[in-house]
């Protein structure tokens, strides 16, 4: 059992009478894919390895271990989704700790006035979270990006594709001259979710293992950074917090990404070895369902998104987003309540700075639990339909 958000226990994994929690994005849908590559990945730790704080005094991230660093631009070259070329590498234990970092990193030393951090709504409901926290006189969070006005300095988060809503998104503030400063929070940009449009060339991004291959547990996130001023703030900040990031999760990691470079450039990988194959297949799978059993139910909706070119995919793709965002309709105001109602536990839109009438639920938990969840789907329109 394990505790939610909310505070609330529930099983870990559902039996098919229990509350189904999926309000969290883990993204266990990823495991039968990875068990089936063994020894593949297989790393072996010796007892007398990594055990220095350091891994390359020479680098300006000096806890960065170098196969991880050399990992990173080589799975970035393969997928195509973002300009590594004159960024530095920030690795951190999973990209919320690198957010924490760009926080401290964007406005030490300090003003008068807290900076204000805003995003556009629907955001990532851990922004106001992390940033409210510690109350701290540096930052200040001020909601959605699309109502800011206030003068004066501000970061905007661009969450792109965005959690919840699955879209592509662009900076949204507009005519603050040169005082706003973007951090672009591309955890779900990678091709099992969304078409890679371009190469993102921004001047600083932030990824994490958690979406791309799935290991959350690792806690590996890095950020690419234009700035070196900017990196080493940062590396300041883990290096107060955590001082550096566990070698071995950094080890694994670059094991893991080289598997998936592997796969992607052997031309013949089918979906058993090529993880984006695999990945965007199963998302496909889940969508269709979905999208099949929400036709039938008046009480729920989702978003119709356009199909886009994957350059990496070299063909018009659909946009499979990690969460469905779901609407209430027939004046139904709350939408967690909603799923409350067919036992199964997602995210109100209020957390995301949205209409109560929204959910977030997540669709990279295990198999069994989603084809449960899209049986109470069908089993709920179903009892309302019998008068139940
Ligand atoms: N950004 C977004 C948009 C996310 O959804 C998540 C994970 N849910 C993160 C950052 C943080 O990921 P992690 O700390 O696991 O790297």
């Amino acid at each position: 059992r394990l505790f939610l958000d909310n505070g609330t226990r529930t099983n870990h994994s559902s039996n098919s009478n229990s509350v189904l929690a999926l309000s969290t994005g883990d993204p266990t849908m990823f495991e039968p894919f990875w068990r089936k590559m063994e020894d593949k990945c297989k790393v072996v730790i010796r007892g007398g390895d990594f055990m220095s704080y350091f891994s390359d005094v020479k680098n300006v991230c000096w806890f960065l271990e170098p196969k991880l660093g050399d990992a990173i631009r080589r799975l970035h070259g393969v997928v195509g989704n973002a300009v590594t070329e004159e960024r530095h590498i920030v690795v951190g234990t999973g990209s919320s700790q690198l957010f924490q970092a760009l926080l401290y990193a964007l406005t030490t030393p300090g003003g008068a006035e807290p900076v204000s951090v805003v995003s556009s709504a629907p955001y990532y409901s851990q922004y106001p979270e992390v940033i409210d926290c510690l109350r701290s006189r540096l930052y200040k969070w001020e909601g959605d990006a699309h109502s800011f006005k206030k003068e004066g300095p501000y970061i905007e988060v661009v969450n792109s594709p965005n959690n919840p809503e699955g879209g592509l998104r662009e900076a949204v503030v507009k005519n603050q001259g040169d005082q706003g400063m973007l951090i672009h929070d591309l955890a779900y940009y990678w091709p099992q979710y969304t078409a890679i449009t371009s190469a993102a060339d921004y001047d600083i991004m932030l990824f994490t293992c958690s979406k791309c291959t799935g290991h959350a547990g690792s806690r590996i996130g890095w950020a690419l950074v234009k700035d070196k001023d900017i990196a080493k703030k940062m590396i300041q900040y883990i290096t107060i917090s955590s001082i550096g990031v566990s070698k071995e999760s950094q080890f694994r990691a670059a094991k893991i990404i080289g598997v998936i470079c592997d796969g992607c450039e052997n031309v013949q990988s089918t979906e058993t070895d090529n993880f984006f194959k695999y990945s965007r297949h199963l998302m496909t799978k889940r969508w269709q369902k979905l999208r099949e059993v929400l036709q039938h139910n008046r009480y729920l909706s989702l978003f119709k998104y356009p199909r886009q070119h994957c350059l990496f995919i070299g063909e018009s793709v659909e946009t499979l987003p990690a969460y469905a965002w779901l609407k209430c309709e027939e004046g139904i105001k709350d939408c967690e309540e909603f799923l409350r109602g067919i036992e199964t536990v997602g995210r109100g839109g209020k957390q995301f700075g949205a209409d109560p009438k929204f959910a977030r639920v997540s669709l990279l938990c295990r198999e069994d639990d989603f084809n449960r969840f899209i049986e109470r789907l069908y089993m709920g329109h179903q009892g309302e339909s019998n008068g139940h």
